[in-house]
């Protein structure tokens, strides 16, 4: 499981060498166009498919609760306190999980 939030670095553009902030990445991953402008070269940076793979990942992760629901008796009110600390548990390592690159990867997966 740890693995998914390796490594715990902020994404750098691949043009310019710049960390983004986390606000910024934040920023950048919620806008529909895929082409994230880099904000302190204005190179266009895509997210890599490694780093797709992984988000994808921390999304199946969450439906796990639902899954230990099946074996443990628990109010609702405890699975949805669970939903809500792994969706801003997510959110906050989002950032953390992004990887950038220059050009497009085309291949969805
Ligand atoms: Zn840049």
């Amino acid at each position: 499981m740890v693995k998914f939030f390796q490594p715990y670095e902020l994404p750098v553009c691949e043009y310019c060498h710049e960390e983004w902030s986390w606000r910024v990445s934040i920023k950048k991953m919620f806008t529909l166009n895929r082409a994230m402008s880099c904000p302190s070269c204005g190179k266009e940076q895509y997210q890599t498919r490694k780093s797709r793979i992984r988000m994808s990942q921390l999304v199946l992760l969450s439906n796990l609760v639902l899954l230990i629901n099946a074996f443990f008796d628990f109010y609702w009110w405890e699975i949805v306190l669970m939903y809500v600390a792994i969706i801003v548990t997510g959110f906050i390592l989002m950032p953390y999980n992004l990887k950038l690159q220059n050009d497009e990867d085309l291949n969805l997966w």
